[in-house]
């Protein structure tokens, strides 16, 4: 097994990390109090992103005519390495980035391409995602919000619940019922909805860590173009599965994990335990050594996800591997910040004794909900155990 990098790539590396040492946004004291949704702070991000874009560093495998460089696997790879490295702030177009494009991509019409995919990667157009009700969650394909073609357009009622950035996005990548009267998965259709037209409402949610991370959003006679259909009418289900299989593998960067531990280690050499630093102690070493193990096997597992692709192997079950294990582990490693912290851990960024910038009780709260947002683990352990092992599927309620 070859775990390096062909030379070119490692000269390629040194460019990204030069670049980013001298571009890197620089994190001014006020931005931590400003709200999760502050304009300014949504603004700052929006030029963090467009910046690295200009530098050619966003979605690199993306074709060239819709904005991407067409580059291989292995090159973004190691961007999304030096960004760790670097402790980069996160992309805010995210979503559009690793879930909505990619779908285009594979499933768009030439215009909606053209159309959308420049302007996620310039972070002109800012995306949210429609898919849970209150009435679906885990069971997806049980949504009712109901989407009426009429002429050229589809007229869209209903509701949407735990919609991430819906009261900054500009646009809703939706799932909504066409056929009432067909199976549940085969009348759903996958819409792009223009997040100002006339008959939307969105009520921001406060989620446990304060913020406003999610919303309820509402339609009343909210008037799509048929042109903003993705993939067939009805056949959303389809459509709607690939973009789940982008989230997860989203919400399962081994990246992530490893920056969120970088930050851990740094943490356990600030904090002290009898008059020493913390990494001395030979019960927090232990715990930092099993939470090391485990990010290198996401690691390894992400290397060889990535061999898989250049080979052109199928991924099978790797999506809901990787939302599974990293959701769980980035969680397992603020309990061991909180741990390291003690009394501290409570003090929020308001307090004067919050270390860190009180940053750690937050990402507590912010990690449990990513265990449950894109597919709760136990219906990733549904998946794995039904798709990748082959187990007897769940028993499904019968239809009433
Ligand atoms: C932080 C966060 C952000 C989110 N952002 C978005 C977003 O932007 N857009 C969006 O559309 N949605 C979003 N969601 C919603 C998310 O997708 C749902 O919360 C999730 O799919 C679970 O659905 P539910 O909340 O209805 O729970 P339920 O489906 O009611 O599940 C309740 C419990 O039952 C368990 N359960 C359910 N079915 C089974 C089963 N078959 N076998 C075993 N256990 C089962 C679940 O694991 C869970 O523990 C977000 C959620 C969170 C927490």
């Amino acid at each position: 097994m070859d775990l390096t990098y062909p030379p070119q790539y490692e000269a390629f590396r040194r460019r990204v990390r030069a670049w980013l040492r001298k571009n890197l946004p620089s994190r001014p004291r006020g931005l931590a109090k400003l709200a999760f949704d502050d304009p300014r702070r949504i603004e700052r991000a929006k030029q963090w992103q467009r910046k690295l874009y200009e530098a050619g560093y966003v979605a690199m495998s993306w074709p060239k005519e819709y904005g991407g460089q067409g580059a291989d696997v292995l090159t973004q790879a190691i961007v999304d390495e030096e960004l760790v490295r670097a402790q980069a702030p996160p992309l805010i177009g995210q979503m559009g980035i690793q879930m909505v494009g990619p779908t285009l991509i594979q499933f768009g019409t030439e215009e909606q391409k053209r159309r959308f995919l420049p302007r996620i990667l310039t972070a002109e157009e800012i995306w949210c995602q429609g898919y849970s009700e209150p009435n679906a969650g885990s069971d997806l394909a049980s949504l009712q919000t109901r989407a009426e073609l009429v002429g050229d357009e589809f007229i869209v009622n209903g509701q949407k619940i735990w919609t991430s950035n819906a009261q900054f996005a500009d646009w809703m990548f939706c799932l909504v019922r066409t056929d009432p009267h067909a199976p549940k998965h085969h009348g759903i259709s996958y819409l792009l909805i223009d997040m100002k037209s006339p008959g939307i409402s969105v009520r921001p949610l406060i989620q446990m860590t304060g913020e406003r991370g999610f919303n309820e959003v509402w339609f009343e006679n909210v008037r799509v173009p048929r042109s903003h259909l993705v993939g067939e009418l009805h056949q959303g289900w389809q459509v709607a599965n690939a973009t789940l299989l982008h989230e997860r593998n989203m919400l399962g960067a081994a990246t992530t994990t490893q920056q969120l531990f970088a930050a851990l280690v740094r943490l356990a050499k600030l904090c002290t335990r009898q008059g020493r630093s913390a990494v001395e102690d030979p019960v927090v070493r232990q715990r930092l050594a099993a939470l090391a193990m485990r990010v290198e096997a996401m690691r390894y597992h992400a290397y060889r996800q990535l061999t898989d692709t250049i080979l052109g192997r199928p991924r099978g079950i790797a999506a809901s591997v990787n939302k599974l294990v990293s959701t769980e582990l980035n969680h397992d490693i603020t309990v061991c910040a909180l741990n390291l912290l003690g009394s501290y851990a409570t003090q929020t960024s308001e307090s004067k004794f919050a270390v860190d910038g009180g940053r750690w009780i937050r990402e507590f709260m912010f990690t449990l909900g990513m265990i449950i947002g894109g597919g709760t683990s136990e219906i990733q352990k549904n998946i794995i155990g039904e798709r990748g092992l082959g187990l007897p599927r769940e028993p499904r309620a019968l239809p009433e």
